[in-house]
């Protein structure tokens, strides 16, 4: 089991490490389809996580550079937050999920992959995900590609535009 769940983290443990800030430099590329970034909001964006958990595990990261959450303005409290809220609602709507898991890892210790710049994750759950057989089916959600999500999440990031 642990090596099922290891399978789609292979690569983030045994790939190459990237320079700098990820996040920082995704925020700069402007590709925003190729990097899977979903939504850039005042001062949040959302990105698909390369390696998920389940299908559809995003992140919302505010833009400046912050590893300590007493560093963030209200502004950007705000938007983390709310932002976090709307990235629920689109996902609710995009895919059949029964739950839902929202966190942030800060410190390495606590598990954070990028520990420099603080975001919050969303991932979605499936009922059953967490047992053997779903494991399985778990990697069935995961062999569909990115871009597949990504072309399944993007309506619902486009419309929250038009809302604001
Ligand atoms: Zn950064």
């Amino acid at each position: 089991m642990e090596n099922l769940w290891a399978a789609w983290r292979r690569d983030f443990i045994l790939g190459p490490r990237e320079e700098g800030c990820v996040f920082c430099r995704r925020i700069e590329e402007n590709s925003d389809r190729e990097n899977h970034i979903l939504y850039r909001g005042k001062h949040v964006f959302v990105i698909m996580n390369r390696f998920p958990y389940n299908g559809g595990h995003l992140m919302v990261v505010p833009y400046s550079h912050i590893k300590d959450l007493d560093k963030l303005t209200s502004d950007e409290n705000c938007d983390l937050f709310d932002m976090s809220v709307k990235a629920v609602g689109v996902l609710r709507q995009a895919m059949p999920a029964d739950g839902f898991n929202l966190g942030m890892n800060l410190g390495a210790v606590a598990g954070a992959g990028i520990e420099e710049h603080l975001h919050m994750h969303v991932v979605p759950r499936f009922r059953g995900d967490t047992s053997f057989l779903a494991v399985l089916g778990g990697t069935k959600v995961q062999s569909i590609s990115m871009d597949d999500i990504y072309d399944m999440l993007k309506p619902g990031f486009d419309r929250l535009e038009d809302l604001s």
